[in-house]
């Protein structure tokens, strides 16, 4: 080894543990859970709202304004702000619930429910554990799924607007 690399190896070296710090932080931020009591979400949201992201509603078929949401940006959680899906995986599904095909990475997490006695796959935001709706195997190609989500457990942000910043 010259002399000239094994410096850049030792100075490479050096900030490693540093980088790995940063790495840390990111992912731990990122990650922050927010963990509110469910009486807490109920003083914070809509009643609507709450009784989906929380008691695992569903909301009538064709009442979300986001139905005919078209523009471009970011459907968040309507409960902590975590950015679930960008528009452009939104697609029309004819079903009258706001629809997408695939979700932002580690966005959403599933789980297997029995409330219609045949197993649905239940779909939450990870960060707050809101229910938002179930994943079906009946959508568009690339995926094929098809995430068919109560609008009132959403939140539009066009593309111009800033994020909110996540909520606690
Ligand atoms: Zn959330």
């Amino acid at each position: 080894m010259n002399r000239r690399l094994s410096l850049k190896w030792l100075f490479a070296a050096s900030a490693l543990p540093a980088t790995m710090a940063a790495m840390a932080w990111t992912r731990e931020t990122a990650a922050q859970p927010a963990r509110r009591s469910k009486s807490e979400w109920a003083a914070l949201l809509p009643l609507p709202a709450y009784r989906v992201l929380f008691e695992e509603a569903t909301e009538h078929p064709g009442s979300s304004p986001l139905n005919r949401e078209k523009r471009d940006g970011t459907f968040v959680c309507a409960a902590c702000y975590l950015p679930l899906f960008d528009s452009s995986k939104k697609y029309e599904s004819g079903t009258g619930w706001p629809s997408f095909w695939q979700p932002l990475p580690g966005a959403v997490a599933t789980r297997t429910d029995f409330i219609m006695i045949v197993p649905r796959t239940e779909y939450h935001c990870t960060r707050c554990g809101g229910h938002q709706g179930h994943v079906f195997d009946d959508g568009p190609q690339p995926t094929g799924k098809r995430y068919c989500n109560n609008g009132v457990a959403l939140k539009f942000v066009p593309r111009a607007d800033k994020l909110p910043e996540l909520r606690a």
